[in-house]
């Protein structure tokens, strides 16, 4: 069941999909601010979790733990965001955020305005953000390794 005028029911960049099977798939977001950021959406044009029968319910949480727990794992973010809205795009799929106190908006919601920050908190954010695009690939082949297990 797919609804035309929504983003998440089109064909993907299957660049950016990082593992799929029948009921879901795990995305990388590519957002620039926050590498790591991951999210994982149901295949079907599905708008709340109770719409879900339970298994599917069950899946889709079981998906998205094992996504933070990797992520806890390789990226060692300070704290993970999880957050289902489907304000815009009203067909579920969970934020997987790694934050830190470092990035431009902690503590507040990703979605929330830039903080202001010194130039050296930036340069220092900068530089650290860096580091953890290296991070990427290894994290992606363990997300991969630990979903294929699942
Ligand atoms: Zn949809």
């Amino acid at each position: 069941m797919h609804s035309p005028n929504c983003a998440l029911c089109q064909p993907d960049d299957s660049h950016n999909v990082l593992w799929r099977n029948d009921k879901l798939r795990v995305i990388d977001a590519e957002d620039p601010d926050y590498p790591g950021f991951t999210r994982v959406a149901w295949n079907d044009h599905v708008c709340e979790m109770t719409d879900l029968e339970p298994p599917d319910r069950r899946h889709i949480m079981d998906v998205v733990w094992l996504v933070e727990g990797v992520m806890r794992v390789e990226l060692m973010p300070g704290k993970v965001n999880v957050a289902q809205l489907g304000n815009y795009v009203p067909h579920i799929h969970w934020h997987v955020i790694p934050r830190w106190p470092l990035d431009s908006r902690y503590p507040d919601a990703i979605w929330a305005p830039m903080r202001e920050r010194s130039p050296e908190q930036l340069l220092a954010w900068e530089v650290f953000r860096e580091r953890q695009y290296g991070l990427l690939t290894a994290y992606h082949a363990s997300l991969r390794v630990a979903l294929n297990s699942l």
